[in-house]
């Protein structure tokens, strides 16, 4: 059974930035940074796999440090819920109507899906402090939503 690795330019379709984050663990800046599809495709090619997009990046914090980094890529996991919540969302407006499926989001934003619905049924922008699974993340000072920088590195 064979299996096609994914790729940089399958985000648009999945509504997916690609979140792109730094192994080391002495790292002066372990959040992930987020790239929109676009960008991702612009910096790393549509047919880049997330492997080889890995290999092309370095963090810029080790290596100013003198450390030999290796970045890891992926899909943002958030995104993947954010879309599949909307999905629901209209999928149950469409059975229901939408003031019933306003009630369902405004119901998700009391539990444990809080950040993922706070402000409102687009709301990407909306990324709370508050990130769920990775300890390390949480410890993150100032913001890392800087698209500046060169090809290779990412900011
Ligand atoms: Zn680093």
């Amino acid at each position: 059974m064979t299996h096609d690795p994914p790729r940089i330019g399958e985000l648009v379709a999945a509504e997916q930035r690609l979140e792109i984050w730094c192994e080391n663990l002495r790292c002066s800046r372990p959040r992930p940074v987020m790239w929109s599809p676009q960008e991702a495709i612009e910096r790393l090619g549509a047919d880049t796999t997330y492997v080889q997009a890995g290999r092309r990046l370095y963090c810029p914090a080790c290596r100013a440090a003198g450390y030999d980094t290796r970045v890891s890529v992926r899909a943002s996991i958030e995104d993947f819920y954010d879309r599949l919540n909307r999905e629901k969302l209209a999928d149950y407006a469409e059975k229901y109507g939408q003031e019933a499926a306003v009630a369902l989001e405004r119901h998700w934003a009391l539990g444990p899906m809080s950040s993922c619905a706070a402000g409102g049924p687009s709301s990407k922008s909306a990324r709370g402090a508050k990130q769920v699974g990775d300890g390390d993340v949480k410890r993150g000072g100032s913001d890392a939503s800087g698209p500046a920088g060169n090809r290779s590195a990412f900011e």
